[in-house]
C-alpha cells in the first residue's frame, strides 16, 4: 500500500498507471469504522485500483469544537485499509488540498443544499463541494464511492459531477449498522456509555417509519417521531424531516412519490449523530 501526501505524488502515480486501469476512490475523514471499509471493499469489487484519502476537511466544519474534537487515529486507519488491501492512501496537508489563493467553484444545488443538513449547517455543503471537487481534480477517479449515511451529501455530489460534467460515476453504498442499529460514525467513538445506549433509539424510532407510514399521514408519522424524542432525556431531536428521495423537496403526500427519505438529526449531549430511512410506497 503506497501512501503519499502530496499532489506532485498522485500526478507521477497517475502516470504510471496505465490508461485502462480504472481508478476507485473513498473519500473519507479518517477515524476508520465497517462502515468506511465497506466502501473501500466496494471499490476494490469496481475498479483495479482502489484509491482512499484521509483528510478532515476544515471548511466543511461550521461548528470550531466540533473540528478540534473530530477524531485523528492515522496510523490506525493505515493499518486498517492495509488489511483491507487499499492501493493507494492521499493524506494531505491542508496547504496542499488548499494552497494560498486557492479559488473554489461555485455550484447551484437549488433546493439540495437548503434543507436539512443545508439548513442547520451553514456552509457545510459549500465546504463539501470544495474539497471534493478538488480532490476529484487531484485523483481522477472512474469511480467514486459515497456511503448512504450522508444521504444529502450524495446528492450535492451527484449533482456537482453533473454540474462539472465530469466522466465519473458516482456509486452509493448502503449503510453499515452497529448491531442496535445504530449508524456507524466516527463520532460514536466520543460518545461516553449512557449516550452510546441511547443512541441505538434513533435508529429503533426512525425504522418504524416504513410500518407506520402504511397506516399514517407524513404529518402524524412526523409528530409521532418528534413525540418519541421529547420524553427522551439523553436525546435533543435537531429534526426529522420526509423528502422526496431524488429532489429533497418536502413530501407533503406518501402518494406523490414512490421514494421518500425519512433524515433525522439528534444531539446526544454536544455529539451530533444523522440517520435516514428509505421510504418505499408499493
Ligand atoms: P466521513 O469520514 O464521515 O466523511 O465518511 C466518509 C464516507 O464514508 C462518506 O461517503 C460516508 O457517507 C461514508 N460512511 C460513513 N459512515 C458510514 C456508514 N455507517 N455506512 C456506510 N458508509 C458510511
Amino acid at each position: 500500500m503506497k501512501i503519499i501526501s502530496t499532489v506532485a505524488q498522485i500526478e507521477s502515480l497517475l502516470e504510471e498507471i496505465s490508461k485502462d486501469q480504472t481508478i476507485g476512490f473513498v473519500p473519507t475523514m479518517g477515524a476508520l469504522h465497517e462502515g468506511h471499509l465497506s466502501l473501500i471493499d466496494r471499490a476494490k469489487e469496481e475498479a483495479n485500483i482502489c484509491v482512499c484519502s484521509i483528510f478532515v476537511n476544515p471548511t466543511q466544519f461550521n461548528n470550531t469544537k466540533d473540528l478540534n474534537n473530530y477524531p485523528h487515529q492515522l496510523s490506525e486507519d493505515l493499518k486498517l485499509l492495509e488489511e483491507k488491501g487499499c492501493d493507494v492512501v492521499f493524506t494531505p496537508t491542508k496547504s496542499e488540498i488548499y494552497p494560498d489563493h486557492y479559488q473554489s467553484k461555485s455550484y447551484n444545488f437549488g433546493t439540495l443544499d437548503k434543507v436539512m443538513e443545508g439548513a442547520n449547517r451553514p456552509g457545510h455543503f459549500e465546504g463539501v463541494a470544495m474539497v471534493v471537487s478538488r480532490l476529484f481534480d487531484i485523483v481522477q477517479p472512474q469511480k467514486a464511492f459515497f456511503g448512504e449515511k450522508d444521504y444529502q451529501q450524495l446528492a450535492i455530489i451527484r449533482s456537482l459531477v453533473q454540474q462539472d460534467h465530469r466522466p465519473i460515476q458516482i456509486i452509493p453504498c448502503p449503510i453499515e449498522r452497529e448491531k442496535d442499529g445504530l449508524a456507524m460514525s466516527s463520532r460514536n467513538l466520543r460518545l461516553n456509555k449512557a449516550q452510546r445506549k441511547a443512541a441505538a433509539r434513533i435508529y429503533e424510532r426512525i425504522s418504524m417509519v416504513p410500518e407506520l407510514q402504511k397506516s399514517h399521514s407524513i404529518e402524524s408519522v412526523i409528530k409521532w417521531i418528534q413525540d418519541a424524542f421529547k420524553d427522551d432525556a439523553d436525546l435533543k431531536l435537531e429534526y426529522f424531516e420526509i423528502s422526496h428521495a431524488q429532489s429533497l423537496e418536502k413530501s407533503k403526500k406518501w402518494a406523490d412519490s414512490a421514494k421518500h427519505i425519512a433524515c433525522i438529526a439528534v444531539y446526544a449531549g454536544a455529539i451530533r449523530l444523522i440517520d435516514n430511512i428509505l421510504v418505499e410506497i408499493n
